[in-house]
């Protein structure tokens, strides 16, 4: 028999309770029981959806992170969110979230810094490592989850990170190896593994994800010495890996001494079958054969195809699961009663995906007539998708066909668009803009829900727009800003504003993925050939053009980041998708020219979070993705100036590919980096525009003119002087009016002195 179980639920609830709950808590409106009662409903509920399953995970569920609970079970929250003995709860959320200074009326705590969880959009909280780190076991909260599971009758399967992964994760903050405190760790782990061993757990899931990425001998070695000291434990290990291939690691995952390896048999199928013939024997092979990372349906059939024959030659050693921990998909599609219905049967969130599973695994033990009723329902559906002219457009397929690199070319150089911009646009020396947002007021978020929900009329919501955006403009002429915005107020979000307007984009009510802690989003589903209909923003830009004389920018998302915020079609690459989406912002890029806009600008904010695992697999990536912008920007005339905004802290690596976009100007996020950032574009030569952020709209603090002089000084050291625009960082949408003006009135200020200096 064919074993199923899941490497983990979503834990933010198909109504988003916890995060209800969690902020509850933390404004004091919710007690810890409260809290936990919330909690251990969800979890009791978690496991009911997955009762169909062999075994069900415990442990996976978190207040916060899983990360974060795996530093607290080695003992290894930082110092700073205080003593262990403490108040447990407070002492978690601190190393979370930190404190700010006057919440307990002394100095504040620092929040523990948050990364992206390997190339998925969930954040974890990075361990902190240094020399003289110790670790000691706290088993409490994943002892009485394992408990909670096994007193409602469930067989569970508890989930740890591995102790090579969560090295892998963490940071040294002194710059000492995370390595060197592996032999400190592995007791700490020994000891977790026998106490889950004593309370009931047959098998443990071990995460060990970094096997799919590139890792250097000493990694490699690391792994090895780690699950051989780990043998002597008493449960059984399942080496979990998930998010990609496990190529030059597969032998060693084959090799070390534990009873099951996983491997997500969606990004590396082919790599099922030499599993198959390289694991020893005794171990199990548990194949992830459901994506645990998108929203469709799995082709059932062609699966039981690919898996009959494994299942022939492995028989009871053959395990099934999601591909990952199905955190990274929305809870269940039941709910969404407003989605499309030919869209909606093409879908499949947590819950569905269990039934998949539980179908599959049918099919294997009890032949494919057991489940005959559920196959066919899902070949009509995989078919009807295949099929629908809404995933297939012929205008589209041809169009992309027609691609060329000449599409994606200016006319000439940045030099000599230079000097003709320079004419059609006369600017200052330092001309000064901002990225986009301006504030919204709670007043406008009112004025489109109204308008959503019908309670205002087209007409009325219009006007109440075009009111803000007059307000926006006036507001930026009085400060003396150069380059104008219309200021957003008509978007909810970069994402979802355009997929809305597209056709090809579906949206859930109720689609909510866990970012970080309490934070979710609701990515768009991108479910078919991408056609613009009519324009997007045009009559907005004209509009804010039509109040002033300054030159106001036109506003868009790039088809990168609305790729990579959105769940994108499987049906093929990723590239052919984000090209659709290029073609059909290009439209909108050349009608904004059309009606006189002469700045443009093409947000790419998630450029770098498409970015593979293996860094061997970057270039790819970059020059479909790049020849994506590409294409989106670059069909204006040389007078017409495009700029792009990207908000990363890291640029060294991927500086060639920006060179590459060919923008005039790009504005990035740099404030609080001192600057330091523009190195890399220093040291490329870049040679186009640059406007560095020059305050942290982040920081309630109002800038001071004199910093943000001082700040320019050192960019113009790095970057000449002639091609540095002066600008905030982004989201001045979070920020209210009366913090707004000030910051941007030192900015104004601070410009017009450099101009003076020169
Ligand atoms: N134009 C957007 C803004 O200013 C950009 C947002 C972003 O960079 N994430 O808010
Ligand atoms: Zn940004």
């Amino acid at each position: 028999m064919v074993t199923t179980h899941s490497l983990g639920y979503p834990r933010i609830g198909a109504q988003r309770e916890l995060k209800f709950a969690l902020e509850a808590y933390w404004q004091g409106r919710l007690t810890e029981e409260e809290l936990e009662i919330t909690a251990s409903d969800l979890r009791r509920r978690h496991w009911q959806d997955q009762q169909a399953l062999d075994l069900v995970p415990a442990g996976d569920f978190s207040l916060y992170d899983q990360v974060l609970d795996m530093s607290e079970t080695l003992g290894h929250l930082p110092e700073r969110a205080g003593k262990p003995g403490g108040h447990k709860l407070d002492r978690y959320f601190r190393a979370a979230r930190g404190r700010g200074a006057n919440d307990d009326g002394c100095c504040g705590t620092q929040a523990g810094e948050m990364t992206k969880w390997f190339d998925t959009n969930y954040h974890y909280i990075v361990p902190e490592f240094h020399r003289n780190t110790e670790f000691g076991l706290d088993s409490t909260r994943i002892l009485a989850q394992l408990d909670e599971a096994k007193k409602q009758g469930f067989r569970a399967k508890p989930v740890i990170i591995g102790p090579v992964t969560y090295l892998w994760l963490g940071k040294a903050k002194d710059g000492s190896d995370p390595l060197a405190l592996l032999e400190r760790l592995l007791p700490v782990y020994g000891e977790l593994l026998d106490q889950l061993a004593e309370a009931g757990a047959e098998w443990v899931q071990v995460d060990e994800p970094a096997l799919v990425t590139e890792l250097d001998d000493r990694w490699r070695h690391a792994f090895s010495l780690a699950y051989h000291h780990l043998k002597a434990a008493r449960p059984k290990l399942l080496l979990t890996t998930y998010f990609g291939q496990l190529r030059e690691n597969l032998q060693l995952a084959c090799e070390l001494p534990v009873a099951g390896v996983h491997l997500d048999a969606v990004a590396a199928r082919p790599e099922a079958d030499r599993l198959a013939d390289w694991l020893a024997p005794h171990k199990v092979l548990s194949l992830g054969v459901i994506n645990g990372r998108n929203i469709w349906k799995t082709d059932l059939i062609a699966t039981l195809d690919w898996l009959e024959p494994l299942h022939s030659r492995l028989g009871d050693r053959l395990w099934l699961a999601p591909s990952c921990s199905l955190l990274h998909v929305p809870v269940d599609l039941e709910r969404e009663d407003k989605l499309d219905p030919e869209v909606r049967q093409w879908l499949c969130f947590a819950r569905q995906k269990l039934r998949e599973l539980a179908t599959l695994a049918k099919a294997l033990n009890h032949g494919r007539a057991s489940v005959a009723r559920e196959l066919e329902d899902n070949r009509i559906a995989v078919h009807s998708r295949r099929r629908s002219p809404r995933t297939r457009n012929p205008a589209v397929r041809e169009a992309i066909s027609r691609i060329t690199p000449q599409l994606g070319q200016r006319n000439t150089t940045f030099e000599a668009r230079h000097k003709l911009q320079s004419k059609a646009l006369p600017l200052p020396l330092f001309p000064t803009t901002t990225i986009g947002s301006f504030p919204q007021t709670g007043d406008i978020r009112q004025v489109r829900q109204q308008y959503r929900t019908g309670k205002l009329s087209k007409a009325d919501y219009l006007t109440r727009i075009k009111q803000e955006i007059a307000h926006c403009i006036h507001e930026q002429e009085s400060l003396g800003l150069d380059v104008l915005v219309h200021g957003e107020a008509e978007r909810n979000d970069m994402v979802e504003y355009f997929g809305e307007q597209l056709d090809g984009y579906a949206f859930s009510r109720f689609g909510w993925v866990q970012s970080y802690g309490s934070r979710c989003v609701k990515p768009p589903i991108l479910f078919g050939d991408i056609t613009r209909p009519r324009a997007m923003t045009v009559d907005w830009i004209r509009y804010a053009q039509s109040l002033t004389d300054k030159p106001v920018k036109g506003m868009l998302t790039g088809p990168v980041t609305m790729l990579n915020w959105s769940f994108v079609r499987d049906d093929q690459p990723r590239a052919e998708t984000c090209w659709q989406l290029a073609l059909a912002i290009r439209e909108e890029v050349q009608e904004l020219e059309r009606a006189g806009t002469r700045i443009i600008q093409i947000d790419e904010a998630a450029l770098r979070e498409g970015l593979p695992l293996r860094k061997s697999d970057w270039q790819d990536y970059l020059d479909w993705a790049i020849d994506a912008f590409r294409i989106a920007a670059n069909g204006v005339d040389d007078t017409t100036q495009i700029h792009t905004h990207m908000c990363y802290s890291e640029f060294n690596d991927i500086i060639q590919a920006i060179a590459r976009m060919d923008a005039d100007v790009i504005t990035i996020e740099t404030s609080r980096s001192d600057m330091e950032l523009l190195d890399a574009f220093q040291d490329f030569e870049y040679p186009n525009d640059i406007g560095p952020g020059v305050y942290d709209i982040h920081s309630p603090n109002v800038p001071e003119q004199a910093g943000i002089i001082a700040l320019m000084e050192k960019a113009a050291e790095r970057i000449p002087a002639q091609r540095l625009w002066v600008n905030p960082d982004c989201g001045l949408k979070t920020r209210q009016w009366h913090e707004v003006r000030p910051a941007l009135r030192a900015m104004v200020a601070a410009a017009r002195e450099l101009r003076q200096r020169l």
